[in-house]
């Protein structure tokens, strides 16, 4: 990874911004700016007569580390904490307006930072600068995420027969993530989701102590961290003979699902994924229960941007991008794919790939098949 080649477009992208300074506070976006992995830091920038320049700070827990990782700018320890130093920096370095993360900074924190700027900088909230140039994925980014994929499609094939009824849903949950650890995963992207029966009604139903009962669908959804980089996955299975209700309740969403990633390409507008997948369910009268939206960009975290967020399916197409923030899909984004349909008291069904975003359409990295196991 060109570390430096990412700090010198962040700063060309802070003109446009009116700013000639920069305070990264987000660890994800300092990794991905200096390839520091550690989990405290702060990285300022500098843009002044058009020379970029960098430093980093750390506090000496973390120096080893940031000689070996940082990349791309001066790594520094001073006697005080590191936003005191780097604002100090940020002075010496005569730059006069810094912008800083705003999504990432709590009240106390700007209000001391207030005080050490001390009327010499002004300072600029902003909103995901590093985050944009994040979104677009560069090859071997694409690389590192495949194999996050594959490590969990391959741990998906290897627990899938152990869905029994009985069998609760927090040892399922347990054998995954172990599963996953024992095949080289740094962690799991978020909390292993395993919902069965009528709590697979829940979106978010995080593992409980609760049973498979002796019928009905078990979702699934789990991702791995490697290399840094996140992966995230869903399947829906089915304990038990599958009615006819049950069958045609996962037919939909699978459909919907396929809709969705045949709207991907690059240059439409994101909602335009979303209105594909969501007029699959409405047309099986399951609209109203796709209660979130699409899909989400992967990567370094497990939700960045863009969103595929929820299209206003009321609203004639031709006035639908009136109404939407205009953020258009491009080549070299990955982005989940995940529609899912929530009958309460039933159960539910949720399927999710992640994708890259081509030219010409996409590339799905997830091969786990979609055609509805039955256990
Ligand atoms: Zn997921
Ligand atoms: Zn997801």
């Amino acid at each position: 990874m060109d570390y430096l080649k990412r700090q010198k477009r962040m700063a060309a992208s802070l003109e446009g911004e009116g700013l000639d300074g920069f305070l990264v506070t987000h660890l994800p976006n300092i990794r991905y700016l200096t390839g520091f992995a550690g989990s405290s830091a702060v990285l300022a920038i500098a843009k002044v007569k058009d020379k970029t320049k960098s430093a980093f700070f750390t506090d000496g827990r973390y120096l080893e580390q940031a000689r070996e990782q940082v990349q791309g700018a001066k790594v520094a320890v001073g006697g005080k904490p590191a936003l005191g130093s780097a604002i100090e920096w940020l002075k010496q370095s005569k730059t006069k307006r810094v912008g800083f993360e705003a999504l990432h900074m709590t009240v106390a924190i700007r209000e001391s930072l207030g005080k050490t700027a001390a009327g010499k900088l002004a300072l600029k909230p902003t909103r995901e600068l590093v985050e944009r140039l994040r979104m677009i994925k560069e090859p071997a980014e694409v690389a590192q995420m495949r194999a996050a994929v594959l490590l969990a499609s391959s741990v998906f094939d290897a627990v899938v027969n152990d869905i029994k009824p009985g069998v609760p849903e927090s040892s399922i949950a347990a054998e995954i993530e172990y599963m996953c650890r024992r095949m080289g995963a740094e962690g799991m992207s978020f909390d292993t989701l395993v919902s069965a029966g009528a709590r697979s009604a829940m979106p978010h139903g995080v593992a409980s102590q609760n049973p498979v009962p002796g019928n009905g669908f078990v979702i699934l959804d789990f991702g791995v961290i490697l290399g840094g980089y996140c992966s995230d996955m869903t399947r829906t299975v089915h304990v038990g003979a599958a009615g006819k209700k049950a069958k045609a309740l996962y037919a939909a969403v699978k459909d919907a699902q396929l809709a969705g990633i045949a709207a991907v390409r690059a240059g439409v507008e994101t909602w335009e994924v979303d209105y594909a997948a969501r007029k699959v369910l409405v047309k099986a009268g399951l609209g109203r229960y796709f209660t979130h939206s699409t899909g989400h960009g992967v990567g370094l975290e497990i939700h960045e941007p863009p969103g595929l967020r929820k299209a206003a399916m009321r609203t004639p197409v031709r006035t639908q991008s009136k109404l939407q923030a205009r953020d258009r899909l491009e080549a070299g984004m990955v982005v989940t794919i995940e529609p899912g349909a929530y009958i309460p008291g039933q159960g539910g069904v949720r399927i999710e790939d992640m994708v890259v975003v081509t030219a010409e359409g996409c590339e799905v990295l997830t091969p786990t098949r979609k055609d509805l196991i039955v256990l």
